[in-house]
């Protein structure tokens, strides 16, 4: 059993805080034992029920529910005909699986810089990184803040590059007004249980475009298909499909689509709920000089998913690892997000080295993630902006 920091005689948590956790009540249990006695455990009317809300939520024409946020990505790449040779812009800020995609389909990632204070990626980096083998941007909507999406649809259109949103952090999230999963030409989702809405695991890919949309349900199972209109040698022998591309079982179940159903009923709240943990956050420590708010950009209306601690190192006489280490002892178990793609050994052996994104490299030395969740109270809350002010009053340089 884990022992209590005691500091100055006074335990500090009974109970750690993570900086993540899932809401489950008894309408996902019901929701989830029901499917279970229906006819269908996968490939029934949940999904088709789930695809059609994702397209009202999102205000997108199409929408395919599959495994998980990474074979979303998977399938957008493969639909943007990325292959051998291509190159696909993303950023190192990332879960691992936004630049892994590229690498699935034989492509390589490259990796654009982000911006300082927002922590998405930058356009301007972007720009900078295209070449002729350039096929698709994956822009990743970074703790939920939508990315600068204008000005990276204009670069994509210019280029002649398929723009896929990485929206995994970020359901909820508008963009001047508009829903995430409308706005790129196709956009993946993530319902791993850490994220705002969870299917326990699971993802989805929202497109306008009838063409995109067509590859991505064929390639999502196994490409065959039963529509005649699709084959090559189509028959009326009622048993007859046909594989007419090289595919994948990246299906969602029933059970899934349950769960992540029931779990939509809740996004307004744990939306609303997610705002209210990050204003007040926000508000302490906008009034430390030794911590960085991470800035919004006017455009993105966001359901935040994470919410970064960073402070000046230079202002400090503490490193991240101390800094991380104090909170532990003080009953919050943070975690980091992210650390570079690139300075994964598998990318090192790749042939990527340090040095790439500076400003990605610095922001990963100085940050990390605190506690935001739907079950988060009011004094969770309070209890995390007390220790983090204790620990910068500890470390802070004149201090
Ligand atoms: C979680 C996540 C993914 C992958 O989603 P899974 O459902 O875990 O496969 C991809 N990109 C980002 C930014 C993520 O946070």
């Amino acid at each position: 059993m884990e022992k209590l920091a005691i500091e100055g005689g006074v335990p500090v948590r009974e109970h750690p805080l993570n900086y993540g956790r899932q809401y489950i009540d008894e309408h996902d249990i019901q929701a989830v034992a029901e499917t279970l006695k229906s006819d269908y455990l996968t490939c029934g009317p949940r999904i088709t029920a789930l695809e059609q809300r994702l397209c009202q939520i999102t205000g997108a024409k199409y929408c395919v529910a599959v495994s998980n946020g990474t074979a979303a990505l998977h399938l957008a790449a493969l639909a943007a005909g990325v292959g051998p040779g291509d190159e696909v812009i993303t950023t190192p800020i990332t879960f691992a699986a936004s630049a892994n995609c590229a690498l699935y389909c034989g492509a390589r990632p490259v990796f654009a810089d982000i911006n300082p204070e927002t922590y998405n990626i930058d356009p301007a980096s972007i720009k900078a990184h295209i070449t002729p083998r350039t096929k698709a941007v994956v822009a990743v909507d970074f703790t939920g803040q939508a990315a600068e999406l204008d000005a990276i649809r204009d670069i994509c259109e210019k280029h002649g590059l398929t723009l896929i949103e990485d929206a995994a952090h970020s359901i909820g999230t508008k963009y001047k007004g508009r829903p995430v999963g409308s706005l790129a030409d196709m956009t993946t989702f993530s319902f791993h249980p850490v994220k705002t809405v969870t299917a326990g695991e699971g993802g989805a890919v929202t497109t306008d475009s009838r063409k995109l949309y067509e590859k991505l349900v064929l390639t999502h199972s196994h490409g065959i298909t039963r529509d005649p209109r699709q084959m090559a040698h189509p028959t009326d022998d009622p048993w007859y499909n046909e594989q007419t591309d090289l595919g994948y079982n990246y299906r969602m179940t029933e059970i899934q689509a349950a769960l992540l159903d029931s779990q939509l009923d809740k996004l307004e709240r744990f939306s609303r709920r997610r705002r209210e943990i990050v204003a007040l956050y926000d508000e302490a420590f906008s009034h430390i000089p030794q911590l960085q708010v991470q800035r919004e950009i006017p455009e993105s209306d966001t359901t935040r998913h994470l919410y970064i601690l960073r402070f000046h190192r230079e202002q400090m006489n503490c490193d991240r690892r101390q800094f991380f280490d104090a909170l532990h002892g003080e009953g919050i178990h943070s975690q980091v997000h992210y650390l570079p793609v690139y300075w994964h050994s598998y990318y090192e052996k790749l042939g990527y080295r340090k040095g790439l994104c500076p400003n990605a490299e610095k922001y990963y030395t100085e940050s990390m993630s605190l506690p935001l969740y739907y079950s988060l109270t009011d004094e969770d809350v309070r209890d995390v902006i007390r220790a983090v002010t204790k620990i910068v009053e500890r470390y802070r340089k004149g201090g």
